[in-house]
């Protein structure tokens, strides 16, 4: 009694297993409320508890990461108290039941907006209006879930889409679920495995349009989920993909003819995977699209970031063709908010779509960070993309650990650094980057000094830059993330020598001038399923709104912001979008035979050796052979599911 949740769940309990995030606990029993993650730090009493609409009851916490789905949870929860309710009172009786078949029918994919409401008043009248304890309590996970995770509810009744991956209805296979693209990921593993690339790129188009991309860069969610893990180990989805797209050179998708009177104009500003994609599927749709791009080329931080080390610039080239041969335009050199106003541009076209990125970066606010030698990493990676960085000499330290703190080092080695040190005020553990990049810098000579955190930069007496002093660190208390917080070590400080401190430690959008209105983080306000901002016709998704995220959600925002625009453009058309259509896949699949027993093959990688002096493409691709052998290990948990079309349920 009295310690925080958080302490019951990390300190006593080990924290959440597999590395997966915490979500939610449910504490005291069935009938217990649930609390978000964000109410970890709530003392566990009788009080607290009851505030936040939960309750101490027996005692019991469940804990519940990512991969629980909180309308499933009510609906388990309340087929439990219904079976329990003794029948004396009807509100408990009836109650319950009919909370169940409301719950059912969001689980089901039957369920709209006002099946929330009926939840939400009929559990108020079963708690008041029922004799004993178990009645008064019986809506309460029902009541909490919706309270504090209403979002899961909508996107279960408005998109059929269960986040978690669990009401079976309503997706696919939970690697395609995990897929904030919803790439239908067992479709093209099994088209590969029947050597059957062309169609299968042909499939990954109709949900992202930038398939050598993420055959290179994806953090590969899907891999996360993948059912093959309870067996052995997940398929390589990635490493098929980028068999996949190695294979297909061109690929044919369709536009809609559209007549002049039906076809809009909408403008998109920037040209990275956020609007890149918005504007590919919406010239599929057979509208008018123009790109406005601050930079010389496209891609964004695509180009403009990851190096070509990780991602070549011919396999950039080779999607951002696919997406400008449908007929999207793009016009270069053209920053909105300087060239051409914001309020122009929307007088100009029927829509807009902003996906300027999150190009302005953190710094780190230590006294001698102004000066030489100390640069920001995403301006350092765009020199050394733009060639103005052609070579660097002496010892680079890199503060940071996430993707830009990585590439920075590992270009840095390959221009020519004496040394190279990546410091980070945390763990290897807790870095929010791939493990595998750590052990590809580490195998290239990256070196990293783990929870320090720079204090000051070291200058002579003319001013130049000559070292860091670093504060020595320890991990205290887990924050809200599940992440333990660094928290200095009185005089524990080190100094290291450097020529060239590089910071990397975050970054947040910077906006055209007049655009729409932004959060105290500076990041576009939008509807989170629509993705419309507050200025009527502007939408807005990728790294604008989410901060520094990742390609493949802003590939996700640009799709989901296309079909938002059209349906704002066109609202009297029934939005029946091609790349929705009813899924057809006539691939062979025995479900009595027993499953592949290959053991999962992973990407082979060019030698440390040959890599760390030169920007050649560092992962390579399987064979066709091993490609075709790899995709079938998949358990095709899609078998049987042939979903109809999301435009239509
Ligand atoms: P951006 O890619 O930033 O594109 C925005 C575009 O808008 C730019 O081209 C910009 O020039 C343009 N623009 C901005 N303002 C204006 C204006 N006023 N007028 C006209 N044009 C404008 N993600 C991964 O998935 N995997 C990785 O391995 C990975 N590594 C990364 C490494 C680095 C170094 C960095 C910086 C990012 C990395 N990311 C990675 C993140 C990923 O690149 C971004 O999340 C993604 O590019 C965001 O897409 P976006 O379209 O929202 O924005």
């Amino acid at each position: 009694m009295g310690m925080t949740l958080r302490q019951l769940v990390y300190e006593v309990g080990g924290g959440v297993k597999n590395g997966r995030q915490l979500k939610a606990v449910q504490s005291g029993g069935p009938s217990g409320g649930c609390l978000p993650v964000e109410m970890m730090h709530l003392p566990i009493d009788y009080e607290s508890l009851a505030e936040a609409g939960a309750i101490m009851g027996s005692g019991g916490l469940v804990v519940m990461d990512e991969t629980t789905c909180m309308v499933d949870l009510a609906r388990y929860f309340v087929t439990f108290t219904q079976n329990e309710s003794c029948g004396k009172c009807v509100p408990c009786r009836l109650g319950t039941q009919q909370m169940r078949m409301i719950l059912d029918d969001i689980c089901e994919g039957r369920g709209t907006e006002e099946s929330i409401t009926q939840l939400e008043r009929l559990g108020e009248s079963v708690r008041m209006g029922s004799l004993c304890g178990l009645g008064q309590t019986a809506p309460n996970p029902v009541l909490t879930t919706i309270k504090y995770f209403r979002d899961e509810y909508l996107a279960h009744v408005r998109e059929k889409r269960c986040p978690a991956g669990v009401c079976e209805n309503l997706f696919v296979a939970t690697c395609s679920n995990r897929c904030p693209s919803d790439v239908d990921i067992p479709a093209y593993l099994s088209l590969i495995a029947e050597g059957r690339a062309e169609e299968a790129l042909r499939s990954h188009m109709d949900r992202n349009p930038l398939p050598s991309v993420c055959a290179r860069v994806c953090p590969h969610p899907c891999e996360m989920r993948c059912r093959r893990e309870t067996m052995d180990r997940p398929v390589a989805i990635r490493a098929v993909k980028r068999f996949m797209v190695d294979a297909v050179d061109q690929v044919e998708v369709s536009v809609e003819p559209r007549s002049e009177e039906e076809r809009r104009r909408v403008a998109v500003i920037g040209a990275g995977p956020a609007g890149l994609t918005a504007a590919f599927y919406l010239r599929r749709l057979g509208h008018e699209v123009t790109i406005y791009e601050a930079m010389p080329e496209a891609g964004g931080m695509l180009r403009y970031g990851i190096p070509a080390y990780r991602l070549p610039r011919e396999e950039l080239e080779r999607d951002i063709a696919r997406i400008t041969d449908v007929g999207v335009n793009i016009v270069y050199d053209t920053a909105i908010g300087k060239q051409l106003s914001m309020s122009r541009l929307r007088k100009q076209y029927d829509a807009v779509f902003l996906g300027s990125g999150a190009w302005a970066d953190a710094t780190m606010g230590v006294p001698g960070e102004k000066g030489s030698g100390v640069a920001s990493g995403i301006e350092f990676l765009k020199l050394v993309e733009i060639g103005q960085m052609e070579r660097l000499a002496g010892d680079v330290v890199i503060v940071g650990g996430g993707n830009t703190a990585m590439d920075a080092a590992r270009a840095a080695l390959r221009l020519g650094a004496s040394s190279v040190t990546v410091v980070y005020r945390r763990t290897r553990e807790e870095m929010p980057v791939e493990p595998d990049e750590v052990t590809d810098a580490l195998e290239e000579g990256v070196k990293f000094e783990f929870l320090v955190a720079p204090v000051k930069i070291l200058r002579d007496r003319r001013k130049a830059l000559k070292g860091i002093r670093l504060q020595r660190m320890r991990l205290g208390e887990f924050d809200s993330g599940g992440r333990r917080r660094p928290v200095p070590i009185e005089d524990g400080f080190v100094e290291i020598s450097a020529t060239h401190v590089i910071r990397a430690i975050g970054q947040r959008p910077i906006l055209p001038r007049g655009g729409p209105p932004v959060s105290n983080r500076g990041r576009v306000i939008v509807d989170q399923f629509t993705l419309a901002t507050e200025t009527d016709g502007v939408f807005s998704g990728g790294d604008a709104v989410l901060g520094p995220a990742t390609a493949i959600e802003a590939i996700a925002h640009g799709r989901r912001a296309a079909e938002a625009i059209e349906r704002y453009l066109c609202p009297e058309r029934a939005a029946q979008f091609p790349w929705n259509a009813p899924r057809v896949l006539d691939t062979a699949f025995d479900p009595g035979a027993p499953p592949s027993n290959a053991p999962r093959r992973e990407a082979p990688k060019l030698e440390p050796a040959k890599r760390r002096s030169n920007f050649a493409e560092v992962e390579l691709t399987l064979s066709p052979a091993e490609a075709r052998l790899e995709a079938g290990r998949c358990l095709r948990c899609d078998f049987g599911k042939l979903l109809v079309s999301r435009d239509e349920v």
